[in-house]
């Protein structure tokens, strides 16, 4: 039972792209290409759900195997208006 916390490999993703980085910090200094703002317009944020096997988009429920596949096409459902944004995950 012990060191098992070694184990444990956790990574961190940004709930606009998807990217994954080791640490908050890392993922949070680079500028995300599918911010909410537009591209670039901001820094990647975290996804704060736990990893999972499929993401549901929390607007219209779409789903998909990866954050960065469900955030790489428009939301019909986004509260910016139809198709202004992308797919999000739920949490
Ligand atoms: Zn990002
Ligand atoms: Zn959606």
């Amino acid at each position: 039972m012990k060191d098992g916390k070694l184990n444990m490999a956790q990574f961190f993703y940004c709930k606009f792209c998807g990217v994954k980085n080791s640490s908050i910090s890392g993922l949070t200094s680079g500028s995300c290409s599918r911010h909410t703002l537009g591209p670039n317009k901001g820094k990647h944020a975290l996804y704060e759900g736990s990893e999972k096997a499929q993401y549901t988009c929390k607007y219209c429920g779409t789903k998909s195997s990866s954050i960065s596949a469900l955030s790489s096409s428009s939301c019909n459902r986004h509260p910016a208006g139809s198709n202004k944004g992308k797919h999000e995950p739920a949490l």
